[in-house]
């Protein structure tokens, strides 16, 4: 807990934003610089080829607080948000998108509550503004099924926006695991939490960088990484498939004893009975597949990223 006002890091992921990144710039100086905060803006560009980087350079240079953090190709999101920590030096960070869906403005109030004892300070989102229909529910979906997935709690609509204790990054920092669901690494890691309501506003302006197959690899990573129910529904299913297998194999031999002139038709029971098992083989083997698989990532032990090119960091 500190009364003066901290160094903070602000950390920004981009991948193609060349349409936002300098009025990204210009509104979170101004909400700090009117905050009368020190800071440094860390800018991790996941592989940008449009003129991003260009412009980030220009940043650089005009305003030696700006520092950019340049990957050789698209890494993710999430491991854009690593790196950026990994570089941070700030008694507190920020993680902030490119986009301003998520107001800078806010961070004033959440150096507040850090000053009051929080090591974390997430920003739940009471209304999502620019999000279609589909983007609302499938998220409000996730998180509640999550929610019951997880052993760790992780908070209901909550992104990536959020402060961070050094205490709380230097932990993250020794999380070096590849499928990366940094919210809720952060619970896992537990201290202080405190969270604070805001409404997401729209983009300011280019695309979503989350495209439907990213966004599904994203909640699966999140589901996988922080349960492991699925391999015991798996199990669940198998025994379901069992014990329904073996009531039908008794009403066989009934059948068999009893009614003999009936045992010839069956093949469509017979049919149906295979599918429905084979079916429920393959969700298993898919099931378990996909734990195996990022235990293979992870033992591989390769670099979270690769750093092309760094500028403003002594
Ligand atoms: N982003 C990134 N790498 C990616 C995808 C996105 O660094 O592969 C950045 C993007 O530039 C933005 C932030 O992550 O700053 C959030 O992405 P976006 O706003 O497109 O996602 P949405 O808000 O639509 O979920
Ligand atoms: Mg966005």
């Amino acid at each position: 807990m500190a009364s003066e006002k901290p160094f903070l890091s602000v950390v920004v992921p981009v991948f193609n934003e060349e349409l936002t990144i300098e009025k990204m710039y210009e509104r979170v100086k101004k909400a700090l610089e009117e905050d009368a905060l020190t800071f440094e803006i860390i800018i991790v560009n996941d592989g940008s080829y449009d003129s991003t980087v260009e412009k980030v350079k220009r940043l650089c240079s005009i305003d030696n607080r700006v520092k950019l953090v340049s990957f050789s190709r698209n890494f993710g999101h999430q491991i854009a948000i690593s790196a950026g920590l990994d570089k941070s030096r700030g008694q507190v960070v920020v993680i902030i998108d490119a986009d301003l869906q998520d107001p800078p403005e806010l961070i004033p109030k959440m150096i507040k509550m850090w000053e009051n004892g929080c090591e974390v300070v997430y920003a739940v989102r009471k209304k999502r503004k620019g999000d279609s229909f589909f983007k609302r529910f499938t998220a409000a979906l996730f998180y509640r099924t999550l929610r019951i997935l997880s052993p760790v709690e992780i908070p209901l609509d909550a992104g990536d926006f959020r402060l961070l204790d050094r205490k709380v990054v230097d932990v993250l920092k020794r999380m070096r695991e590849r499928s990366r669901f940094v919210r809720g690494m952060v619970s896992w890691i537990g201290f202080r939490q405190g969270k604070i309501e805001y409404v997401r506003e729209k983009r300011i302006a280019g695309e979503t960088k989350y495209p439907l197959r990213k966004m599904i690899s994203f909640a699966i990573d999140g589901i996988l990484s922080f349960s492991n129910l699925p391999l015991r529904l798996s199990s669940a299913f198998g025994f379901i498939a069992a014990v329904i297998s073996f009531i039908l194999l008794l009403y066989g031999i009934w059948i068999k004893v009893f009614y003999p002139s009936k045992t010839i038709p069956g093949w469509t029971s017979l049919f149906v009975v295979i599918l429905f098992f084979s079916g429920i083989q393959l969700v298993c083997i898919g099931i378990l597949g996909e734990y195996v698989g990022r235990a293979y990532e992870e033992c591989k032990k390769r670099p979270l990223y690769i750093v092309d090119e760094e500028v403003n960091f002594d």
